[in-house]
């Protein structure tokens, strides 16, 4: 830390992303991302776009506000697009929590929450979840602050159903509710329609995983016209092109390509539950997770010393060494022969 760096970040721990190493070609199931390609549409349609880079970005995103609004079936006041999801995530944190109106998340789920809670100096509760990771959502009710919960939960891929997530928001009147829907579209049903019933719901969501745009930064909220404008205050009073030219025009040919998107979701949940299948047979107990990625570990092995044997194999997997997750890992769903590739090391780690 320099002697000028600012006081009011001098304790901020900041979020560690997965590794990205360069010093070899890894299978990566690290960071969820997806294994495929995005769609042709999207590349031919950033690569054009590229053309005008001289230029600022649209502030509005109005060609793919447009489409979205008649894949999604919401009004172009209802949805606003970011940098990734993690930037609407924090502006919620900004535009609706302060001294009295605190952040409340579950103890283990996406650990930029208390990040962000950090960052923009609001107070925050961790609510435990129950011993079997499950979200107890009574436990949310009436919370007295603006309540965040992952849908499915990181790192547990455990999803909340709809009548779940609507008592939540009804519960929570006077209450923001955001649910973040980074991994909804692998097998949970999404609280979007909702929106159109309650003042207090925001849903967020990303083009990182489904729709394979990790690297160009795309997310959106969606919410009332009132939520959205109040987190338009904070876009406009940070930076008005947060989302690049060739990220939206990406984004625009995903959406005119959404049976790419359903195919490789599709895959990811087969491959999901032949990993499960598989890993089961070696062992290994996990959660029921809906994500592409799943939560597992082997009461033999060691959660750590897996991910360090995997990585000596060429395979990259998650872990993460908040006691209570210690003995686990996350591994992402890749394809079938990525998954096989994995099953097959972990055997041999095993003397299987
Ligand atoms: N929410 C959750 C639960 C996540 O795991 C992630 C991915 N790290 C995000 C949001 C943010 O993803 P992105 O910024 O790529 O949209």
């Amino acid at each position: 830390m320099s002697r000028f760096f600012s006081s009011k970040y001098s304790n901020l721990v900041p979020y560690t992303p997965g590794e990205q190493p360069k010093d070899m070609k890894y299978i990566k199931l690290n960071t969820n991302e997806s294994p495929f390609p995005p769609s042709e549409k999207a590349i031919a349609a950033a690569l054009e776009e590229a053309k005008k880079l001289q230029l600022y970005s649209d502030p509005d995103c109005t060609d793919l506000v447009k489409e979205f609004c008649e894949v999604f079936g919401v009004e172009k006041d209802e949805v606003l697009f970011t940098n990734g999801s993690d930037e609407i995530l924090n502006f919620a944190f900004m535009a609706f929590c302060d001294d009295d109106t605190p952040a409340i998340f579950p103890e283990t789920t996406y650990g930029f929450y208390p990040v962000f809670a950090e960052l923009n100096h609001v107070p925050y509760k961790e609510i435990p979840l129950r011993e079997d990771f499950t979200i107890n959502i009574e436990d949310y009710f009436n919370a007295g602050g603006t309540v965040f919960i992952a849908n499915p939960n990181a790192p547990t891929g455990i999803a909340l159903t709809p009548a779940e997530v609507r008592a939540i928001v009804e519960n929570n009147p006077d209450n923001i509710v955001v649910i973040d829907e980074a991994y909804v579209d692998f097998g949970t049903e999404s609280s979007v329609p909702l929106v159109k019933e309650y003042d207090n719901l925001v849903v967020t969501q990303t083009f990182s995983k489904s729709r394979s745009l990790a690297g160009a930064r795309l997310g959106f909220g969606i919410a009332k016209k009132e939520l959205i404008q109040d987190m338009n205050t904070i876009k406009y009073s940070t930076n008005p092109y947060n989302v690049n030219r060739m990220s939206m025009a990406a984004g625009l040919g995903c959406l005119k390509d959404e049976e790419y998107t359903k195919a490789n979701c599709q895959s990811i949940i087969e491959s999901r539950a032949f990993a499960m299948e598989e890993l089961r047979k070696l062992g290994f107990e996990m959660t029921d997770s809906k994500a592409n990625f799943i939560f597992v570990k082997h009461p033999e092995y060691s959660g750590a010393k897996l991910q360090a044997e995997l990585k000596k194999k060429g395979i990259l997997i998650r872990h993460f060494s908040k006691p209570a997750l210690d003995e686990y890992n996350r591994i992402t769903i890749g394809t079938k022969e990525q998954m096989q590739a994995l099953i097959d090391a972990v055997a041999e780690l095993l003397g299987r």
